[in-house]
């Protein structure tokens, strides 16, 4: 849990890095032009127009690197790959404005050498504030213009070069420092931010499922049943309910107990839930009573699914202590009637061909409608199983 966070924290690192660097795609060409202009004051210009398409075109190849790593929703695993990608693109930016240095530098011209000095001031500067979410990032885009900015200094002897390069060390130092704090306080944000999403979705989770079963809740289970009446409704398609008690479950509390019985009751959710599509929904009503809401199912096909899940439950083969623990279910079948009928309805209709299933016997499957065009016979069930 805690490796997954950490991974995760890495990736939305990445990605503030890359919201960050994104806005490179308004500033940096117009700089670009600018620096290459005043270039032109030391070179040629047919160098200064090449170092300009130079970089222009790095500046759109890791610009499309960033628009491909948000076009998609990354995985926590792929997090590394991305970031190399993004560590050489966004390198070949740092590369080239700092290599300025190589073959735009003057040795000995005052000016030049506070041009160059400035453009790496710029650089570290913009550096600290776009790439601090991201560690390694922020590392590798700092190494090559602190390097730059203290270089031709450091190359340059004198005593006056000698305290630009002093300067510049400790301007290197104290944006370090800098960066180190803000990267520090984006993590925990960022930390905090995930933590949140966590406890959000597990309390969502808990609004929604049955502690014991894993199964919709009663409040979940209504809502669901509310939701699919009105799409029946106003699709005009059918709808089914069944309500499943265990039977003589009283006697397994009894004889051994409510863990047990508390067993019994998952595994029986379990069976239901895996016969079910993925469109029905389960709930625990409470106890050991489930409802099962089963969207455009009619009542044929809805006596032929509560058969099924009788026969599952009756073919599971529990045990406790080496003892089988004997199984069934009794399910109650209705479907929904007239449009926008009330679910309480359904689920008193259920109920009711529940209870008429307990005195059949039980281990049986029994419906109720009122609707004379919808009655059905419980001897179809053989036919449509
Ligand atoms: P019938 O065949 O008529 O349904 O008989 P029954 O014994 O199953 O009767 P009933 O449905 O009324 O029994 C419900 C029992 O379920 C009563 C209660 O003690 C037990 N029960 C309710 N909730 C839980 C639970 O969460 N865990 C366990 N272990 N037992 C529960
Ligand atoms: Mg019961
Ligand atoms: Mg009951």
């Amino acid at each position: 849990m805690e490796t997954d966070r950490n991974a995760r924290v890495r990736l939305a690192q990445l990605q503030l890095y890359v919201n960050n660097h994104i806005n490179d795609q308004y500033l940096t060409p117009v700089l670009t032009v600018i620096v290459a202009a005043l270039l032109t004051t030391w070179r040629p210009l047919a160098w200064v127009v090449t170092w300009a398409v130079v970089e222009l075109a790095i500046i759109a190849t890791y610009l499309t690197c960033y628009r491909r790593f948000r076009a998609v929703d990354r995985q926590p695993h792929e997090e590394p790959v991305w970031a190399r990608r993004i560590a050489w693109a966004h390198g070949a930016h740092m590369l080239s404005w700092s290599s300025i240095i190589v073959w735009g530098w003057v040795p000995g011209d005052a000016a030049n050498l506070m041009f160059t000095m400035l453009v790496h001031l710029g650089l570290v500067s913009a550096t600290v504030a776009m790439s601090n979410p991201h560690r390694r990032l922020l590392l590798s885009d700092m190494s090559i213009p602190m390097v730059a900015l203290l270089a031709p200094p450091l190359l340059s002897a004198g005593a006056f070069n000698t305290g630009l390069a002093m300067l510049g060390l400790f301007y290197c130092a104290l944006m370090l420092c800098v960066a180190a704090k803000i990267h520090q306080t984006t993590a925990e944000a960022i930390e905090l931010r995930l933590r949140n999403e966590e406890l959000i979705a597990r309390l969502e989770r808990q609004t929604r499922i049955d502690g014991l079963t894993g199964v919709a809740n009663r409040n979940h289970l209504l809502a669901t049943g509310n939701a699919e009446i009105r799409r029946a409704s106003r699709f005009g398609h059918p709808m089914a309910l069944l309500m499943l008690d265990i039977d003589h479950f009283k006697s397994i509390n009894d004889t051994h107990g409510h863990l047990v019985g508390d067993r019994v009751i998952k595994a029986v959710a379990d069976a239901c839930a895996l016969s079910l599509r993925d469109c029905d929904c389960l709930g625990r009503m409470g106890g050991e009573e489930f409802v099962a809401i089963l969207p455009e199912t009619d009542l044929g096909a809805a006596v032929a699914v509560a058969e099924r899940l009788r026969a599952t439950v009756e073919a599971l083969r529990l045990t406790h202590e080496g003892r089988p623990l004997v199984t069934t279910v009794s399910v109650g079948v209705t479907v929904l009637e007239s449009a926008s009928e009330p679910l309480a309805n359904l689920l008193s209709r259920a109920d009711v061909a529940m209870y008429r299933a307990k005195k059949r016997g039980r281990n049986c499957v029994e419906t109720e409608v009122t609707s004379r065009a919808l009655a059905w016979r419980p001897q179809d069930v053989a036919a449509t199983v």
